[in-house]
C-alpha cells in the first residue's frame, strides 16, 4: 500500500504546518479532517512531502481522517495568494486559510464544497443608460476595456465625476466576454448602494459578501461563485479571495480607504492582497479614487501603475470651495462656532442640505470633576470615558465598556461634575434645539447598528428637502447627497496635530471627501474647516482643493526622508499585564536588530492607547529599505522568538504596513 505525506494548514495560532500521511494522493487546496490533540479539526493540503526522514517510525505521523470534499477549497492562484499573504504578513498559514474560508467550511462535516444550481445568464438593462457618457468617462472605459491582463490601473476621478458608471460599462464589457468580475468596497455600509446600482443595470443575480450577513447566506454566495452560477459578485475586504470562475476583472473602489486594512488578528490590506491576486490570475485590476493613496501615486510615478482621468463632473460643475475658519477667539456650542451656525442656516433657509463632519460619536467625550480635576476613564484601558446621552452611560470606546454616571467624584466626593467637548450626540441635540423645523438625521456607529439602518437613513436623507446630516467618518465616505451644498468640518485640527501614521494624507483624503459629498448639483456649494490653525502650510495647501499636488509634495517629502511608501516598516506590537515584560521582551528585540544592515529599530514606545483591557501595550517600530529585508529581519525574528522565555510572557504581533499606532 503507497503511503502519502502531506504538510497540512491547520486553524491554529503557530506559524507551521502539521504532517499527516493518507494511504490517497490528495490535491493541494482540498480540506480534510484531522486529529489534533483530543479534538478532530479541519485543515487545507499544503503540498505534498516526500516522507520525512526525521520521524521514521510511522506511529509518530498521524493519518489523515477523511477527505471533506471531492473539490479543493482553493484553486492555483488563490491557493498562492493565500500562501504569498502568510509568508508576506508572516501570520500563521493556518489561520490565513481561515480568514478566507467561509465560517461554515471551517466545520467539519457541516457543508461540502458543491454547485448550488441555477446558472445566472446577463443582459444589459438598456433603459438605465439615461445619459450619454462624458468624454473623460468615455476615454477611461475605452482605454480601461483594452487592458486584458495584469497591469493595474488608477481611475483618478474627482468625486462626482461619475466613476461607477465607468465601473458598469466595465462590468458589462467583462460578462459580454463570459468572464466573472469582483468589485470591493471599503465598508458593508457602502454595499447596498453600490449592490443597486449593479441591479439596476443588469438582469442575473449580483453577489454580495460582508460580515453582516449570514455564515449560510454567505457560503451560498461563495458557492454560486465557485461553479460560475453567479459571476459578479460585491464585497468588503472578507470577500478578496472570492473564488470566482473565470474571473476576468477587479475593480476596488475607494481605494485610499484605510477600511481596506484588517487591524485584528490577521491584519492584512485587501488592496494589497487584491493587487496580488490580480497579478497571479494575470486579470486586470482597477483602482478608483478621488484621494489615490501616496502608495497607489508612488506605482504610478514610477510606472508600475497607469493612471487614467476623470477630471471633470458629470454636471461640468466646480468642486466647492473649501474655507477655513478661525475659532481661536469664538465661543463654540457643541462645537460650532456662531459663524458656522449662521451658515447652517442659511443653507437650510434655501431649502438645501448640511453636512456636519465631526470625527467622535457620543455626547460628550471628557466627564470631569470640578473639585479635583479627576477624569472618569476606563479601568481596562487607558481612556477617556465618553458619555452617550442615548444610553445614559458613559462608555469606553476601546473595549465598550459601560459605566453608571456617579452624581459624585469618586475620588474627592465633590458633586461638581461636568461634560466637555462635543460628540455627534452634543452636535445633534444644539442642532435640533436650534433648528426646531428641520430634520436632524445623525450617522453614526450607534445609529447604524441594526441591519438596514444605514440604507434607512440615506432613505431618509434623499427624501428630505432642507436637513442637516451629523456624522462621523461613515458620512464621509462614497455618498451622493445631491442637495448638500454646505458641509462643515467641525475638528480637522486633530489630524494637523496627530502623531499617527500618515495624518496628513488621511486629513488631506478626508477633507477633500467630506467636500465630495456636497454640491453635486450646485455652484455656491461650499465647505467650512473650523481650526485653530488657520495659518498652518499643509492645511493651506489641502484647502487649495488640489488632492494630487498636495499628494505629489507629500510624496516629495517622504522620499526624501526615507519614509513610507519608499520604506517598509514592521510595528512589532506587544502586550501583556505587565509593562516590565514588554519592555524585558522589546528591550532584547532591538538590541538583536543593532546589528542588522539595511534595518532600523526604534522604541520600545507605548501605543497610543497605551492599556486596552486590562494589558499593558508597546511596539517597536522597525523600518526597512526595501520589502525584501524586512521580510527576511522578520523571519529571523520568528525563529528567535520561539527560543526566548521573554516571549512567553507578552502576546507579540506583527503588524506590516500599518496604518495606525493605536
Ligand atoms: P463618483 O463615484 O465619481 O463620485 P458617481 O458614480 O456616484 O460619482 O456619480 C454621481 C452621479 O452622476 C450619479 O447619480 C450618476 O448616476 C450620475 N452620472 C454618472 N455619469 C453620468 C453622465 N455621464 N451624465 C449624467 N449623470 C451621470
Ligand atoms: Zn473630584
Ligand atoms: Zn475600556
Amino acid at each position: 500500500m503507497n503511503i502519502f505525506y502531506y504538510d497540512i494548514a491547520v486553524s491554529i495560532p503557530l506559524r507551521q504546518c502539521f504532517t499527516y500521511k493518507f494511504d490517497t494522493k490528495i490535491k493541494k487546496g482540498t480540506r480534510v479532517a484531522v486529529p489534533f490533540g483530543k479534538r478532530v479539526l479541519v485543515g487545507v493540503i499544503v503540498r505534498n512531502i516526500q516522507k520525512p526522514d526525521a520521524l521514521d517510525s510511522k506511529s509518530t505521523i498521524k493519518s489523515i481522517l477523511n477527505i471533506q470534499d471531492s473539490e479543493t477549497v482553493f484553486e492555483k492562484p488563490l491557493f498562492d495568494s493565500i500562501i504569498w499573504a502568510s509568508e508576506y504578513y508572516q501570520h500563521p498559514i493556518g489561520e490565513v486559510f481561515n480568514t478566507f474560508i467561509p465560517t461554515e467550511l471551517r466545520k467539519v462535516d457541516k457543508k461540502t464544497i458543491k454547485p448550488i444550481g441555477g446558472h445566472s445568464e446577463y443582459t444589459v438593462k438598456e433603459s438605465d443608460k439615461k445619459f450619454e457618457l462624458t468624454l473623460d468617462q468615455e476615454s477611461a472605459v475605452k482605454k480601461l476595456s483594452k487592458v486584458k491582463t495584469f497591469s493595474p490601473s488608477l481611475l483618478y476621478g474627482v468625486t462626482g465625476s461619475g466613476k461607477t458608471e465607468v465601473y458598469l460599462r466595465l462590468a458589462e464589457q467583462c460578462l459580454k466576454e463570459d468572464k466573472s468580475l469582483l468589485i470591493l468596497v471599503p465598508e458593508i455600509n457602502l454595499t447596498p448602494q453600490l449592490f443597486s446600482r449593479f441591479e439596476d443595470r443588469f438582469n442575473g443575480d449580483i453577489g454580495l459578501y460582508h460580515s453582516r450577513q449570514t455564515s449560510v447566506r454567505r457560503l451560498k454566495t461563495w458557492l454560486k461563485a465557485k461553479f460560475g452560477e453567479i459571476r459578479i459578485v460585491i464585497g468588503t475586504r472578507s470577500s478578496v479571495l472570492m473564488p470566482l470562475k473565470n474571473i476576468g476583472l477587479i475593480i476596488i473602489d475607494e481605494e485610499h480607504d484605510q477600511s481596506f486594512r484588517q487591524s485584528e488578528g490577521f491584519k492584512f490590506s485587501a488592496r494589497d492582497l487584491a493587487i496580488k491576486r490580480s497579478q497571479l490570475e494575470n486579470i486586470p485590476i482597477v483602482l478608483g479614487s478621488a484621494t489615490p493613496s501616496l502608495q497607489t501615486l508612488k506605482l504610478v510615478r514610477e510606472k508600475k501603475f497607469t493612471q487614467v482621468d476623470i477630471l471633470s463632473r458629470v454636471d461640468g460643475r466646480k468642486p466647492p470651495k473649501l474655507i477655513t475658519l478661525d475659532i481661536n477667539n469664538s465661543p463654540l456650542t457643541g462645537g460650532m462656532a456662531l459663524e458656522t451656525i449662521d451658515a447652517i442656516e442659511a443653507t437650510i433657509k434655501k431649502g438645501n442640505q448640511v453636512l456636519v463632519f465631526i470625527n467622535r460619536r457620543g455626547f460628550a467625550p471628557l466627564f470631569e470633576c470640578g473639585g479635583c480635576g479627576w477624569i472618569a476613564d476606563c479601568h481596562a484601558c487607558d481612556t477617556n470615558l465618553v458619555f452617550h446621552q442615548s444610553r445614559d452611560r458613559l462608555i469606553c470606546h476601546r473595549c465598550e465598556s459601560a459605566y453608571k454616571v456617579t452624581s459624585n467624584c469618586p475620588k474627592c466626593s465633590s458633586r461638581d461634575l461636568h461634560m466637555h467637548g462635543a460628540g455627534t450626540e452634543r452636535v445633534e441635540e444644539v442642532l435640533e434645539n436650534t433648528f426646531i423645523d428641520t430634520p436632524v438625521i445623525r450617522v453614526d456607529q450607534d445609529s447604524t447598528k441594526k441591519v438596514g439602518a444605514m440604507e434607512a437613513i440615506v432613505e431618509k436623507i434623499h427624501s428630505s428637502d432642507s436637513a442637516i446630516l451629523v456624522g462621523t467618518q461613515m458620512l464621509a465616505k462614497g455618498h451622493d447627497f445631491p442637495k448638500v451644498t454646505l458641509s462643515v468640518i467641525l475638528n480637522a485640527d486633530n489630524g494637523l496635530v496627530s502623531p499617527e501614521i500618515n495624518a496628513l494624507e488621511k486629513l488631506s483624503q478626508l477633507l477633500i471627501q467630506v467636500s465630495g459629498r456636497a454640491g453635486r448639483n450646485n455652484n455656491l456649494a461650499k465647505v467650512i474647516i473650523q481650526t485653530r490653525y488657520p495659518d498652518d502650510i499643509n492645511l493651506n495647501e489641502i484647502k487649495s482643493g488640489d488632492y494630487l499636488s498636495f499628494a505629489s509634495q507629500s510624496l516629495d517629502k517622504n522620499f526624501k526622508m526615507n519614509h513610507p511608501p519608499f520604506s517598509s516598516i514592521c510595528l512589532l506590537r506587544c502586550s501583556s499585564p505587565t509593562q516590565k515584560s514588554n519592555s524585558v521582551f522589546l528591550e532584547k528585540t532591538i538590541k538583536i536588530l543593532s546589528n542588522k544592515p539595511g534595518v532600523s529599530a526604534i522604541g520600545p514606545l507605548p501605543s497610543l492607547i497605551s492599556k486596552s483591557k486590562g494589558n499593558y501595550r508597546h511596539h517597536v517600530y522597525i523600518q526597512a529599505t526595501k520589502k525584501t529585508f524586512l521580510n527576511k529581519v522578520l523571519k529571523f525574528l520568528v525563529i528567535e522568538f520561539d527560543k526566548w522565555p521573554e516571549s512567553k510572557k507578552v502576546k507579540w504581533s506583527f503588524d506590516i504596513d500599518p496604518v495606525d499606532i493605536n
